[in-house]
């Protein structure tokens, strides 16, 4: 007798549970054995593999017990916090008001974006997002009811006029942006324009979420001043940080900033989730951190990175623009953002080139919120690709877009 699951579910949230088509790509192109540049993930060989060995050895040499039991720093733990502090305040991230008790250790990033809209949104309420935007983002907003409005992002952030008139529309509960080296497309938003959103945040009563996952993976100059650091005392800025890119997503260690009276509510929403944080990946990060140089270490890691991103330009501008790309360089982060007008179903066209060529990408209308505004648009990820791979990924592409057109 099987079971008819859906009489259990429930409707609510089973009906707003979406697959992934990110997670759907990476796997259709791993099981065709495609050349794959789709991931948002470091490079195998840029894990400090070595280094993470020896801090976990480190730490299994410590005191075990505090390890195998539940731990009693809820927000995480103390030295890491207090390490990320000093880290943030150094680089002028952070106002001053922001203490250790401000800062509350995650499961990854994403962990904290669920935290923080289960805690701000209510059921029906219209949230304000970059278009394009990261789509894992998209799907937990709306598992948790939200309706959404879009501003268009130019290279240096969200347009401000049509941020304004949106904002004459109807009242929004925050605004989710990814500052620097945004995914999918590689922009970053100026200080000049943070200040003039944080005016508009004061005027209009929203709160403004800070992704930035990529802040430390800048090929030219750092990025600009934070929102959190420009908001001063009366702070609607809640700040979300994360090692998945830098250190290892593995590790699944993310953070949040924000005042005293939302960290205070994710302790509790904690409670209900998993009771504590695991310390064992908390406490090796730790030692990690305390034993590499990181300004070394990290400008090491940039310049790898850059190293991918000029081989995959250099593959797009031999190969695929000469047939009707169009893409900006990105300055920093893992992605290339790019069109093709002649090509007016993306999926289609990424699933011949899987199947034709043995190269994937993302179609780029998963990243809009509304998907019918982005039919011509592709995301390229060049993090995991090495250079030989890149331009090899570029001439298959090439190949393909040749065959399809001519079909
Ligand atoms: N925000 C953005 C913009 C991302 O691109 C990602 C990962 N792709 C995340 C958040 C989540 O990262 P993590 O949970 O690994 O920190």
């Amino acid at each position: 007798m099987s079971i008819k699951w859906d009489e259990h579910f429930n409707k609510k949230t089973n009906e707003r549970l979406i697959l992934s088509t990110i997670g759907e790509m990476m796997r259709l192109a791993s099981e065709e054995n495609a050349l794959s540049l789709t991931a948002g993930e470091p490079y195998d060989l840029l894990y400090p593999s070595e280094a993470l060995k020896r801090a976990f050895e480190k730490t299994l040499n410590g005191n075990l017990v505090s390890h195998f039991s539940y731990s009693n720093e809820r927000m995480g733990i103390y030295p890491l916090r207090s390490w990320i502090k000093k880290w943030m305040a150094d680089e002028g991230l952070l106002p001053s008001w922001v203490t250790e008790e401000n800062i509350f250790i995650t499961s990854g990033s994403q962990e904290g974006l669920n935290f923080v809209t289960e805690l701000l949104l209510e059921e029906g309420q219209t949230i304000l997002v970059e278009s394009p935007t990261y789509p894992e983002a998209l799907l937990v907003f709306t598992k948790e009811g939200a309706r959404f409005l879009e501003v268009p992002l130019e290279e240096d952030g969200p347009n401000i006029e049509a941020f304004k008139n949106l904002l004459k529309k109807e009242r929004i509960s925050f605004f989710y942006s990814i500052v620097n080296y945004q995914n999918p497309t590689g922009y970053s938003t100026s200080a000049q324009k943070k200040k003039a959103i944080l005016e508009l945040a004061r005027e209009h009563n929203f709160l403004i979420i800070e992704d930035d996952p990529y802040h430390h993976l800048y090929y030219d100059a750092p990025p600009e001043k934070s929102y959190l650091s420009l908001a001063g005392e009366d702070c609607r800025v809640i700040y979300l940080g994360s090692f998945s890119k830098i250190v290892a997503p593995g590790l699944r260690t993310g953070w949040v900033v924000a005042p005293k009276e939302v960290i205070d509510q994710m302790l509790k929403l904690r409670v209900l989730s998993t009771l504590c944080p695991q310390t064992l990946p908390q406490e090796a990060l730790f030692n990690f951190l305390q034993e590499t140089n990181i300004p070394e270490y990290l400008s090491s890691l940039r310049h790898a990175y850059r190293r991918h991103r000029d081989a995959m330009i250099e593959g797009l501008e031999k190969y695929v623009k000469p047939l009707g790309l169009s893409f900006q360089i990105p300055k920093g982060g893992f992605f290339i953002w790019g069109r093709i007008p002649m090509i007016k179903d993306m999926h289609d066209f990424a699933r011949f080139c899987i199947m034709e060529e043995k190269v994937a990408f993302i179609p780029g209308d998963i990243f809009f919120a509304e998907p019918s505004n982005g039919k011509d648009t592709i995301r390229f990820s060049f993090a995991k690709t090495p250079p030989e791979k890149a331009i090899e990924g570029c001439r298959r592409l090439g190949s393909a877009l040749k065959k399809y057109l001519e079909q």
